[in-house]
């Protein structure tokens, strides 16, 4: 299980990852607003562990422009004693559970297992774009309900692509978080594996849902509106 920790108190952000990853979870940990958006919606993960108060911007802006991009994951709020409005909010905007400051690593712990257990009642997380779909926790891919085997960095772009839908991204931007190379390898990895998985999404079906935008990239087309833009 891999979980998002996103808390500026680098005290509590260190005790709240070792505890984690001493119960096995695979933790990345943040210490600002920026930072910590960017993360959840350029990667996957099991859970997010959002701090409310944080540099460059809130949790709550954090967790409301995740739900606005359909984004399911489970996020657990961190409150400091007394916001009570702000949990609130936070429990409005759809976070799945709060804890409110000073806690025990065993509560985050139970309150984590918990939220876990209801994602996976409820059918584990799933991306949708038009009739494209992709179930995060087995990653099957369909369009149409045809099943659509990927590679394992076929499946990351395209997980990438779907979690903003209609955002555009720059060649190196997919190099950086689809390959993890902050570098420039000098080849078309990033056109090849676009075009392979063109084939595999497209082909065949009238609507194409991943657009080149010449110059300067990739999108997933999406008639949906868009959320605030982050970029
Ligand atoms: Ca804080």
């Amino acid at each position: 299980m891999k979980v998002l920790v996103v808390e500026d108190e680098k005290p509590i952000a260190s005790f709240v990852r070792n505890g984690l990853e001493e119960q096995g979870y695979t933790v990345d940990l943040c210490h600002n607003g920026h930072d910590g958006l960017t993360l959840a919606m350029s990667r996957s993960y099991d859970a997010v562990v959002l701090d409310i108060m944080l540099p460059g911007r809130d949790g709550l802006s954090i967790l409301k422009l995740l739900r606005q991009r359909n984004d399911p994951v489970p996020v657990i709020i961190i409150t400091s004693r007394g916001e009570v409005e702000e949990r609130v909010e936070g429990l409005n905007l759809g976070a799945d559970d709060y804890l409110a400051k000073p806690f025990y690593i065993s509560e985050l712990i139970a309150r984590l297992q918990s939220v876990f257990r209801r994602s996976m009642a409820s059918g584990g997380q799933t991306l949708e774009v038009e009739n494209l779909c992709i179930d995060l926790m087995t990653r099957q891919v369909r369009r149409g309900g045809e099943e659509i085997i990927l590679s394992p960095r076929e499946f990351n772009l395209l997980v990438y692509l779907m979690r903003s839908p209609g955002r555009v991204f720059t060649r190196t931007q997919i190099l950086e978080q689809v390959w993890e190379y902050h570098f420039d390898p000098g080849s078309n990895l990033v056109d090849s594996c676009v075009r392979r998985l063109r084939q595999k999404v497209d082909q065949g079906h009238e609507l194409q849902l991943i657009e080149t935008i010449r110059g300067v990239g990739y999108r997933l087309r999406s008639s949906q509106p868009q959320g605030e833009s982050v970029a």
